[in-house]
């Protein structure tokens, strides 16, 4: 018998998700991102299943992945080039690079290959992480607009706090300033929207909501976790696409006193029954999940106890008496949301997704679907 461990993925769900996004926005072309093997769920599996308008990743070797698969639909670098020789690449995969950064205009102006047809300009609207400065879009746009063979360009932002109540307003403000003085830049098809921007509206209250643009680029949400800490994944009507299951591998009854797991962090005043399950932070699991963390055992929310180790983890029997060697365990999913992992591991559900270990096997359920 295999290791218990399974990463399950509902691709039902998934599809759940995307018609969320279309119901947010149901004028937009959206870009499923898919990139860190689609936030750990698997890339081929889950691109193939969606039916977006196109797909958002970082390498050219994830966009030539999805082309052998037969995928025809636009697919967007989200870090763009990274140097001249790229643009081959671009080529072959007729994927579309966002530009951000002077070297890259270069890079497309120097070049005798006939650059993308559709390429994303991206402005910094208060990140600082990439994108042209405000004050810099106009030339930027200028000077795509003389290479020959670029027929389209669209206009792209990331929100840096799209997931705090008005945390858009200032980059909103910069965007809409850009466009309101650039005559050239207003007339731009957009894209602004990631998860929480999309979901803003619901979270926060309708007036909250936010430009999302033509084109929107959602990731956590189609994974069915909610980008906002402390607004549930469920309220948001998503659902989980990944329940990691796994199995009780032992069973045993500790003395009062004993210490459990490396460095004893944890001692129980009675005696106690505890359980070891498959799971370990080698396979993705936060090693940080202190003692207290909810697993499910046999359909019951128990506890975690004292450290993680690299392939298992300790939880609490006391209150579930008939689990006994081989009961189900989910560490996260349908009846556990991630959120609550992230939340007790101080972390972020993209952190604890996108680390799930290439050992863990994945399972597909749902109906798989083509491009
Ligand atoms: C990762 C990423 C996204 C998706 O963000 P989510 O919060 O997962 O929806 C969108 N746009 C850019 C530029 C990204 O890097």
């Amino acid at each position: 018998m295999p290791r218990p461990l399974v990463a399950e993925v509902d691709l039902g769900a998934l599809r759940h998700n995307l018609q969320r996004v279309r119901d947010l926005a149901p004028n937009a072309k959206v870009l499923a991102v898919v990139k860190a093997n689609a936030y750990g769920h698997g890339m081929e599996a889950c691109a193939l299943a969606l039916e977006s308008d196109g797909y958002a990743l970082l390498s050219l070797d994830e966009a030539r992945t999805l082309r052998e698969l037969g995928v025809t639909r636009p697919i967007l670098l989200l870090e763009g080039l990274f140097g001249p020789e790229d643009l081959k690449g671009l080529r072959e995969t007729r994927a579309m690079p966002v530009i951000h950064h002077q070297e890259q205009l270069r890079m497309l102006e120097m070049s005798d290959l006939p650059p993308p047809g559709r390429v994303f300009l991206k402005v910094d609207s208060g990140m600082h992480r990439l994108g042209f400065a405000p004050a810099d879009a106009a030339d930027a746009l200028r000077r795509l607009q003389q290479v020959q063979g670029i027929s389209e360009i669209v206009l792209m932002s990331h929100y840096a706090c799209a997931d705090e109540p008005d945390g858009t307003r200032e980059a909103v403000r910069r965007m809409e300033e850009l466009r309101g003085w650039q005559a050239g830049l207003a007339i731009l098809p957009s894209s602004f929207g990631n998860s929480a921007a999309l979901l803003a509206g619901q979270a926060f209250g309708r007036g909250r909501a936010v430009p999302v643009g033509d084109w929107v680029r959602p990731g956590i949400m189609l994974y069915g976790a909610s980008p906002m800490a402390g607004i549930s994944a469920a309220s948001l009507d998503l659902k989980p696409v990944m329940r990691l299951r796994s199995q009780l591998i032992s069973v045993r009854q500790v003395a009062a006193g004993e210490g459990i797991g490396y460095g004893a962090t944890f001692r129980s005043d009675t005696p106690i029954r505890i359980g070891i399950v498959a799971c370990g932070y080698a396979d993705g699991y936060p090693r940080h999940a202190p003692t207290g963390t909810p697993v499910q055992v046999a359909g019951r929310i128990t506890r975690l106890l004292g450290r993680v180790s690299m392939d298992m983890l300790c939880v609490d029997l006391t209150a579930i008496a008939e689990a006994q060697v081989g009961a189900p365990v989910e560490l996260f999913g349908p009846d556990l949301p991630v959120d609550e992992i992230a939340l007790a591991a101080g972390t972020i559900p993209y952190e604890i997704l996108t680390g799930i270990a290439r050992r863990v096997p994945v399972t597909l359920i749902g109906d798989h679907g083509s491009t």
